[in-house]
């Protein structure tokens, strides 16, 4: 694999979360929350009834879209990049 987005052991960026360990990544259409890692607690708080996918699931989504992406330049920042344009994931 050429890139590495660190994925695992990826730490909840909330306040009150800070040894939460991410879990998931919300593609919900009407999130509005800014982080879409979410934590447990974030789950059940900030993305309560959002749809999410499980962080193993999200890799595995990344490396189809980066095979189908690699058409220009293939740096991170492009990845990150779909990642917050996540409309696509629904
Ligand atoms: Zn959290
Ligand atoms: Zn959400």
């Amino acid at each position: 694999m050429e890139f590495s987005l660190q994925l695992n052991n990826l730490y909840c960026q909330k306040e009150n979360h800070k040894e939460s360990e991410i879990v998931g990544f919300c593609v919900d259409e009407n999130c509005l929350e800014q982080n879409k890692f979410a934590c447990l607690d974030c789950l059940f708080d900030i993305h309560q009834k959002h749809k999410l996918v499980k962080l193993k699931d999200l890799n595995d989504i990344i490396e189809n879209r980066y095979k189908n992406y690699k058409k220009k330049n293939e740096d991170e920042k492009e990845l990150i990049e779909v990642y917050k344009k996540n409309e696509e994931y629904q």
